[in-house]
């Protein structure tokens, strides 16, 4: 039987045959895309493309029929109704889009509870809607040591607070965050939540009811998709309290000089033409993760983090932030040394065909917690092996080495 993750699943990537040596660990950036994903994707474009919902010939049918079909495949597979999940080009678009539309009769000091863990895709958006109304960002504390909220965050979320937007994991840390927990308090206290499940996406199983939010986005590339795509879950009742972000054609029923109406449900958010080949593969790529993790995706990887946290945190020169992790996290670790800037480990793996990611990783109040301007981040996915951190840790050495020698 098929068993998931390294060696068996690298012959999948067109990469690894023609730079057998390379080591990829930036799949928290972007996952590098399987050929069952990519072939649908040009099939759509060879066999199957047209305008969807705009045209009555067979052709445009089937691109609507298909674009239809990915969006109850993704509905299905976040737990979701289709008529709950519109398509955006990625989640920095569905967060802006939220944060422009949302009509919650902002006054004043309303709050807006946001997680120190924030990307800045969900935190700028706030940022600036806070700047706008006056409203006042409180944020969910971390415990420094493991990287969890604090202890007493529920107390941050008060009758004040209107809306929640936070990350279901960290980007920087892998650390998932409690959602359901926090959504349920939310709600309590009569407030929106709005998840971040960019990171989250490519490691956990998702599952809108269970998480009890009222939003919930993540993009396709890192999913093992293609860039340009995005899948937005807005509940109903959350639907007809945001106004379209962007608007234009197939979004309107009636247009005069005057005036417009438009459609109603999710469609009202895609205007434009849709980037139809992305959904598909996106809907390819949820069926493809859906098979690995049936053949021990996550078991692996699982086993592969550990593995790698143990190698690493045996190295004194390294720490690893939060210095504690626990076994729920995604799998990616990031580290620093006080003796070689982060830039210059990646720059040195770089050179030795090694793909890590330095800097803040567009978390800056996150790092400005830990107190640091740039960490090294190594993420790990399915066509990862234990010689790929074997090689790490050994360049790593060698970096260390050589900057210290240098000094
Ligand atoms: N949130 C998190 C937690 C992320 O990791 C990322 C991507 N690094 C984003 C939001 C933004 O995703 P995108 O750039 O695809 O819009």
């Amino acid at each position: 039987a098929y068993v998931a993750g390294g060696k068996a699943a690298r012959e999948q990537f067109a990469l690894w045959r023609s730079q057998p040596q390379f080591v990829y660990l930036d799949s928290a950036a972007s996952c590098q895309v399987p050929e069952t994903v990519l072939q649908a994707y040009l099939d759509y474009y060879q066999h199957g493309h047209a305008n969807a919902h705009r045209g009555s010939y067979p052709l445009a049918q089937q691109a609507t029929a298909q674009l239809e079909q990915a969006r109850q495949e993704l509905a299905n597979w976040i737990g979701a109704q289709a008529n709950e999940v519109a398509f955006t080009a990625g989640a920095t678009h569905s967060l802006n889009m939220l944060a422009q539309g949302l009509q919650l009769d902002w006054q004043a000091g309303d709050e807006i509870v946001l997680s120190r863990a924030e990307h800045h895709s969900n935190f700028l958006p706030w940022l600036r809607l806070a700047e706008k109304h006056g409203l006042t960002i409180r944020w969910l504390d971390l415990d420094p040591c493991t990287g969890n909220l604090a202890a007493d965050w529920q107390d941050v979320v008060t009758e004040r607070c209107k809306l929640v937007a936070v990350t279901l994991a960290s980007n920087v840390t892998g650390q998932v965050l409690p959602v359901a927990e926090i959504a349920k308090r939310a709600r309590a206290q009569g407030a929106l939540t709005i998840v971040d499940a960019a990171q989250a996406v490519g490691s956990l199983t998702l599952d809108v009811v269970a998480l009890g939010c009222d939003a919930l986005t993540f993009s396709a590339h890192k999913m093992y998709g293609v860039t340009g795509c995005g899948v937005l879950y807005l509940t109903t009742q959350l639907q007809a309290q945001l106004e379209p972000w962007l608007v234009g054609g197939g979004m309107v029923t009636e247009v005069t000089e005057a005036s417009s109406q438009w459609v109603s449900g999710v469609q009202q958010f895609e205007a434009g033409t849709p980037n139809t080949a992305a959904i598909i593969a996106c809907a390819a790529a949820a069926r493809w993760l859906n098979e690995q993790r049936e053949a021990g995706l996550s078991c692996y990887l699982q086993r592969l983090t550990h593995n790698l946290r143990e190698q690493l945190s045996q190295r004194q020169w390294l720490q690893l932030v939060p210095p504690q992790s626990d076994s729920t996290s995604l799998p990616l670790i990031s580290f620093f040394s006080s003796e070689v800037h982060a830039f210059d480990l990646a720059s040195y793996l770089a050179e030795h065909s090694i793909a890590v990611r330095a800097g803040s990783h567009c978390a800056q109040p996150l790092l400005q917690f830990w107190q640091h301007t740039a960490v090294v981040r190594v993420s790990l996915a399915a066509y990862n092996t234990a010689a790929d951190c074997e090689r790490l840790c050994a360049v790593l050495d060698e970096a260390y080495q050589l900057f210290t020698e240098a000094e």
